[in-house]
């Protein structure tokens, strides 16, 4: 373990000016609080901190970086808090200190890697720091080397989730060095066998081969020599991982030096690559296919160099890479390279396509620790990635909702999703989800796709999905109203209302079936009156005719006026909610919100005889009120009257509640006898006071001879 002033000695070696008195008192401070926790090595916990420092010094890296290193275990395992980071070391180290907590956290909630790919990326999403990356990556690795001390089981699992997602980490950021190590450590872990075949015939060509790579070496430097090239020529053994993958891609064994030992020249600047490549092109034979320009076409994470495969000297087939001294820098260590670089205030050329933005940064920052502030990881920050209970990761646009996730999932739970629990906790359906949210979506069978979510969801999943259903259930609904509609006013008019009668009549009105005549009809875009007229050409129309008339069309934009929103304070936002029929409350009445399982908040009077059904379940009970806004709303109350069965009584009744600008939106004959109709009225009406007033009239009237609030 490196000891106190060592680690100081090497940051200092490579940082005259950081911050020593931070890096002594860290040291000491994650001593002091992992105290006697021991490693499962036998070894005292702190050496783990320590060493994780160690491996960032080989990357160079600031004092800030080196400092949350040794830190970064003392908020997850002991009982430091990240205020007292904040306090002791300053902002940036408690941030660096406080996302390495959250990744381990998020980490522990991933019951698998089926989903390796989107756990890589919300890794990088939530590493808003880059330091955050290079650090935990620093922690895996020294985890690996440490790996043999752990219980088996638990070995294969932390080996497996080190090949799927932390390997192809240090790649992606273009650690070469790191990723090549943590392969190794993990394919020794999962496949021995291979391995060790792999190590024996390795040992058996070493044997052989052990004058052929110093020979072969020796004949490149004299050739890149003779030509005016300067240039280090290196022969690099292939990785027993890298062998056995490219094994199992070709099918094949490995039988020659070629394919594990790769040689390299590195020289001072591309075009000398370029001269080297033609030198050896000219001296020995190509190996066909096995050309390859990276200067010109860099990998994806930044990787630049020129492959090739020639048969060289002593006629054996070898690989050659050739590379300039910072490609080779920026190849082995990534990201960090390019900070390092900027330290030493050498030139940095834009290696990294990904991090390009990252590099303009680093160009305008005046000096390194202001790159590294400034450096927040732009990829993937418009995703977020969530979790389902079991632990698999579901990536969605970032303002997504809980029912995107549920549409995600699948469309049947996002169509019949009703509520969230979003980190165990229930929330609205229109919560904004963070990176790294547990979600639970509750469903019920009877709940449908609501108009409302429309309004928040982002995903074209969930938008399809819902208006395909509001237009299809709009339908459905148009259908019944039609229907009652038709029979209504037929019976009205004490005419016979049959299927037979209206299918004769489909032509006139361009319907295909019966459906299409209700659909119409309940949509207004046709009255009842037009298909009654057209069933019984010869019937003249009454004078009561007319006033329903009246009435029928009205009852259409009630309809519409279905979407507005709600005025109430006290609702879960989000959650649909809905007047209950019974007792029509307004505003002006004492309400309460009783939560169903299909239908959302339904909205009672408090008064309302059916709350006593809900009496034993104080749970879904919502304490809501009217807001201020309230009166804005159009809604409805409920009357009962008795009305004389005399000419034009009906057309008095509408008259008079118009003018006290009320609207009936819909009219229901209870009972008719010979002198009396008994109605229900739903008259539209801004609230309670309204609706008295209302009644007030209609009980002056002399063709009323009854008038009630109805409350069933
Ligand atoms: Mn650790």
């Amino acid at each position: 373990m490196l000891r106190q002033y060592e680690l100081v000695d090497i940051v200092k070696s490579y940082d005259p000016n950081a911050d020593e008195d931070a890096l002594n008192r860290a040291y000491v401070f994650a001593m002091k609080k992992h105290g006697a926790q021991l490693r499962t090595s036998g070894d005292p916990y702190y050496s783990h901190p320590v060493e994780v420092a160690g491996i960032l010094t080989r990357f160079k890296l600031d004092s800030t970086s080196i400092i949350a290193g040794l830190l970064h275990d003392t908020v997850e395992d002991t009982n430091t808090s990240v205020e007292e980071i904040r306090k002791l070391f300053g902002e940036q180290v408690a941030q660096i200190v406080d996302g390495l907590t959250k990744l381990a956290m998020i980490e522990q909630k991933s019951a698998n890697n089926k989903q390796a790919e989107n756990f890589r990326k919300l890794l990088l999403a939530m590493s808003e720091d880059i330091r955050v990356l290079l650090i935990k990556l620093a922690d895996r690795l020294h985890n690996m080397r440490t790996l043999h001390y752990c219980a088996a089981d638990k070995r294969a699992r932390i080996a497996k989730e080190t090949l799927d997602i932390y390997a192809p980490l240090a790649e992606r950021i273009g650690m070469q060095e790191v990723k090549t190590e943590l392969e190794e450590i993990a394919f020794r872990e999962l496949h021995k066998e291979a391995y060790e075949s792999i190590q024996a015939r390795l040992n058996f060509l070493r044997e052989q081969g052990s004058d052929v790579v110093p020979k072969i070496i020796s004949r490149l430097q004299k050739d890149m020599k003779e030509n005016g090239i300067k240039a280090e020529v290196s022969g690099r053994e292939k990785s027993p991982y890298s062998i056995w993958r490219k094994m199992q891609q070709k099918n094949a064994s490995f039988e020659q030096l070629s394919d594990i030992i790769a040689f390299r020249i590195i020289v001072d600047d591309v075009a000398s690559c370029y001269q080297s490549l033609g030198i050896v092109h000219s001296k020995y034979h190509m190996v066909p296919r096995r050309f390859k320009d990276y200067i010109s076409t860099p990998k994806p994470n930044g990787y630049k160099s020129i492959h090739t495969g020639v048969i060289g000297p002593n006629n054996t087939r070898i690989e050659i890479q050739i590379r300039t001294h910072e490609m080779h820098e920026v190849n082995e260590k990534g990201v960090a390279a390019h900070w390092a670089y900027k330290q030493g205030e050498k030139v940095v050329g834009k290696n990294f396509r990904w991090i390009r933005e990252l590099l303009e940064i680093l160009e305008q920052a005046s000096n390194p620790e202001e790159f590294l502030e400034n450096t927040k990881l732009e990829m993937y920050n418009d995703q977020v990635f969530c979790f389902t209970p079991k632990g698999d990761l579901i990536g969605l646009p970032v303002n997504s909702t809980p029912v995107d996730f549920a549409y995600a999932v699948h469309s049947s739970v996002g169509d019949t999703c009703v509520g969230a629990k979003i980190n165990g906790e229930i929330r609205p359906l229109r919560t904004v989800l963070q990176n790294g949210d547990q979600v639970e979506i509750l469903t019920s069978k009877a709940q449908h796709p609501s108009p409302e979510w429309d309004r928040f969801v982002v995903t074209g999943k969930a938008k399809a999905a819902i208006r395909r259903y509001v237009r299809a259930h709009k339908r459905d609904q148009f259908i019944t109203l039609g229907e009652q509609l038709l029979e209504r006013t037929f019976k009205g008019e004490n005419l016979e209302f049959s299927e037979k009668g209206i299918v004769n009549v489909l032509p006139n009105f361009e319907a295909e079936s019966i459906d299409d005549i209700y659909a119409k009809v309940g949509e207004g875009l046709i009255s009842a009156w037009d298909v009654l007229k057209a069933v019984y050409p010869a019937y003249k129309q009454s004078k009561i005719g007319k006033v329903v008339k009246s009435f029928i069309g009205k009852s259409v934009r009630k309809d519409k006026s279905k979407g507005e929103p709600l005025k109430i304070k006290g609702l879960i936002p989000g959650m649909a909610v809905h007047f209950a029929g019974c007792c029509h409350p307004l505003p002006g009445d004492r309400i309460v919100g009783i939560v169903t399982t299909g239908k959302g908040v339904a909205v009672h009077t408090i008064d309302c005889k059916l709350l006593e059904k809900f009496a034993d379940e104080p749970e879904r009970w919502l304490d809501i009120s009217w807001g201020d806004a309230a009166e804005d709303g159009v809604h409805t109350g409920r009357i009962k009257l008795m009305l004389s069965n005399e000419p034009g009584a009906l057309a008095d009744l509408s008259n008079l509640i118009a003018r006290n600008n009320g609207n009936i939106s819909n009219l229901n004959i209870v009972n008719r006898t010979i002198s009396y109709f008994e109605l229900l009225l739903d008259v539209e009406v801004k609230d309670l006071k309204h609706l008295t007033e209302i009644i007030a009239a209609l009980k002056a009237s002399k063709v009323v001879s009854y008038v009630s609030r109805s409350m069933q």
